[in-house]
């Protein structure tokens, strides 16, 4: 039996760019939504035409411990261990200061935050030796520098502490990694108009947002054996963003 992926959202965006990787690589691939029942089952009839592997489409809602128990419970059904673990699903609720309240913080971060958590615990029973989780966080949570989104940018910081505290746990038998994108061309930044995309296009070194599958490339890489050595370690994707 192949190798087992899960990465969480991956529908659409970042999260389908990572599953073409590794579906590309031979892992069966297990593709966790929340929302488009159509588009995890076109990606799965993708993956499963052009490669030799099994996915399977799970919707699971990674904010509501139930939904995670379930989503673990299937995926050990049907391959009997998880071998990486994709925390790519996140959301963000930009709005002016006066609009944050604990209804908002508190889906912003079970979503980014305590969802990841409780996976990542779950997950991690069902692993072997020579498992990978890496979290996908955002250069938001570190370097925090727009208050629209400081409820989104608590949850990306908040993740790699929590990347940190994982490492310690799970060493030497699981390597725990995150990577942190600038901007990425997926549909999280749609509403963005053309000025503030050049506006922010003249803050990266490299002067243009990034593909799915450029940050997707540095997923499959930490996961692979060539990353065996980089634990507890936090790469930026950012194309030099200042
Ligand atoms: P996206 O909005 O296209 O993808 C996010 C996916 O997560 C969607 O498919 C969405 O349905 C899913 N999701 C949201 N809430 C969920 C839930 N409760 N349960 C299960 N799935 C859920 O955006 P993206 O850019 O592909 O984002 C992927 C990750 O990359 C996110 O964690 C995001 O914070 C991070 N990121 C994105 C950027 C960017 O510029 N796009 C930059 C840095 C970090």
């Amino acid at each position: 039996m192949g190798k087992v992926v899960l990465i969480t959202g991956a529908s659409r965006g970042l999260g389908a760019a990572t599953a073409r990787i590794f579906a590309k690589n031979g892992y069966d691939v297990v593709i966790n939504y929340v929302n488009s029942d159509l588009k995890a089952r076109l990606l799965k009839e993708e993956l499963e035409g052009s490669h030799q592997i099994k996915c399977l489409t799970i919707r699971a809602d990674i904010s509501k411990q139930e939904d995670i128990k379930y989503m673990v419970d299937e995926v050990v059904k049907e391959f009997g261990t998880i071998d990486v673990l994709v925390n790519n699903a996140g959301i963000a609720m930009d709005s002016v200061i006066e609009d944050k309240n604990f209804q908002t913080f508190d889906k912003v971060l079970n979503t980014n935050l305590v969802g990841p958590f409780i996976l990542s615990r779950e997950v991690a029973k069902h692993m072997n030796q020579g498992g990978s989780i890496i979290m996908v966080s955002s250069t938001n949570g570190i370097d925090t520098n727009y208050g629209y989104s400081l409820d989104y940018d608590a949850s990306k910081a908040g993740m790699l502490s929590l990347m940190h505290n994982l490492a310690d746990i799970y060493a030497p038998k699981i390597r725990v990694n995150a990577v942190a994108p600038g901007w990425i061309n997926t549909d999280m930044n749609k509403e963005l108009d053309d000025e503030m995309i050049k506006e922010e296009c003249e803050c990266i070194a490299l002067g243009r947002f990034a593909e799915p599958s450029e940050v997707a490339n540095v997923i499959y890489f930490l996961a692979s054996p060539e990353a065996s050595y980089i634990h507890d370690t936090i790469i930026r994707v950012d194309g030099g963003l200042k």
